[in-house]
């Protein structure tokens, strides 16, 4: 009998895992389905540059359904609950499907309702989110407007997708209101619950001199505990306040909540706990979890999802053929973060290995920790990659998922 793989979600982790899963099996082998509640596939790098009137909604959305290879099915609906003892997941309105091996990537959620205040009064007035495209296309009317005042950007908790994101939007607010000619009429705060710009110590130090130069104002250690829209301020836990005339807020993110409701998989915040290095969930060894759903402490990134699809397809097919499981996954991470004025940095790392200067992949190529407009067009031309390489799951000569050591001057050596 054919092996029948579902996979619930159908964004980067779950179109690219089918699509490498279908060039794998024949049909005669193995059903291969994907679950999803809507058609809409968004491009989500590209939330970021809708504020600035870079990029247009319409740019970034494309039928999940047409990303899927022929010979993939896709059901569009929502899962409810998964039953790992029956191996049946349970979809709303009350149809089920049986599986013999489940992978979840059913990516991360924004927790808005975590923050007191946050979505009431001033909210997509002058509290905002560009981590949704509704939020990022009213954000993009409201920058249209503002040309004095306090714009304050603020990461509420961590973990969040692309944690660079928010500082892009610093420095990509700091070059549009030059561009506009009001930049000295706008002042520019960037508050982290982190202590420091950025989580890890030598890019932290990178970015926060970044912000420095670029005259955005770090607030660091910040637990936003309220978001008072008529009173246009941040209040923190610790009683500091950030007063503001725009916010524009990276909610907290949780799991799916339909995770909460099956028992044994998820965590607290109901991501789904996973082995670092096989991604298979510690629910039971048929269940497998890939991208922003997971708990493992790699960045929430499409790049971090593509380099653990190569090897939890791999798994897929290990388990299947009752083999023991590569165990390759090293947390490897790549992001261009945008810094304005038509340039970008790169960072490249892992689970044990912080952002290195040097060069990607090897000793000739792109620029890690260093801006350059090579670096800018590399985040340009990923939009084109993204639907037409990482999706359709394809190889890219010279990139693997493990972590190239090769161009790290500090590794390299030893
Ligand atoms: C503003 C922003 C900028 C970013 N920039 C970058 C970047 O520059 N580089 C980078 O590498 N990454 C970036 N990312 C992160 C990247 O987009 C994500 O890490 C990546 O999409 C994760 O893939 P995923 O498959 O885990 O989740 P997703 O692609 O989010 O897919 C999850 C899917 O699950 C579906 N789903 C959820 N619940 C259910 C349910 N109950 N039933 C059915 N379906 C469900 C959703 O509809 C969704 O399609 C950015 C993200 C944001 C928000």
């Amino acid at each position: 009998m054919a092996h029948r793989i579902v996979i619930l979600g159908g964004g980067t982790g779950g179109t690219l895992t089918a699509n490498r899963l279908r060039r794998r099996y024949r049909a005669s082998e193995a059903s291969i389905t994907v679950v999803d509640h809507d058609d809409r596939h968004v491009y989500q790098p590209g939330l970021l540059f809708v504020p600035f009137g870079l990029a247009h909604p319409e740019d970034i959305v494309r039928s999940r359904r047409r990303q899927l290879a022929d010979g993939v099915e896709f059901v569009e609906a929502a899962v409810d609950h998964l039953d790992t003892d029956h191996d049946t997941v349970h979809l709303e309105g009350g149809a089920s499907l049986p599986y013999d091996v489940l992978v979840v990537a059913t990516g991360a959620v924004l927790a808005t309702d975590e923050t007191p205040g946050l979505t009431g009064d001033g909210w997509m007035e002058k509290v905002f989110t560009f981590y949704s495209l509704e939020g990022a296309a009213a954000l993009e009317a409201a920058l249209t407007r503002f040309e004095r005042g306090r714009l304050v950007v603020n990461v509420v908790d961590m973990p969040i997708k692309c944690p660079v994101a928010p500082l892009e939007f610093c420095f990509l607010a700091d070059w549009y209101f030059h561009e506009r000619g009001v930049r000295d009429q706008v002042e520019i705060v960037y508050v982290t619950p982190l202590d420091g710009a950025f989580t890890k110590p030598t890019a932290s130090r990178a970015l926060a001199g970044l912000l420095a130069e670029k005259n955005v104002e770090l607030v660091t250690e910040f637990n936003t505990g309220e978001v008072d829209g008529a009173g246009n301020r941040l209040v923190g836990y610790d009683g500091r306040e950030v007063p503001f005339d725009l916010a524009v807020v990276v909610p907290a993110h949780g799991g799916a909540p339909w995770v909460g409701r099956s028992p044994g998989l998820g965590d607290s915040l109901d991501f789904v706990p996973a082995d670092l290095h096989t991604l298979q969930a510690e629910a039971k060894p048929n269940v497998f979890a890939i991208g922003d759903a997971t708990n493992l402490p790699a960045s929430k990134a499409g790049s971090v999802t593509h380099f653990e699809g190569e090897v939890l397809v791999e798994n897929v097919a290990r388990f299947l053929a009752g083999e023991p499981l590569d165990a390759t996954y090293d947390g490897h991470a790549n992001c261009f973060i945008e810094t304005g004025f038509h340039k970008a940095l790169l960072i490249d790392f892992n689970y044990d290995t912080e952002p290195l200067p040097g060069h990607f992949p090897a000793q000739v190529g792109l620029p890690l920790l260093k801006e350059s407009r090579l670096n800018h067009l590399g985040k340009l031309m990923f939009q084109w990659f993204y639907w037409h390489g990482l999706l359709p799951g394809r190889d890219i000569p010279g990139i693997t998922p493990a972590m190239p050591a090769a161009g790290k001057a500090a590794l390299a050596s030893h």
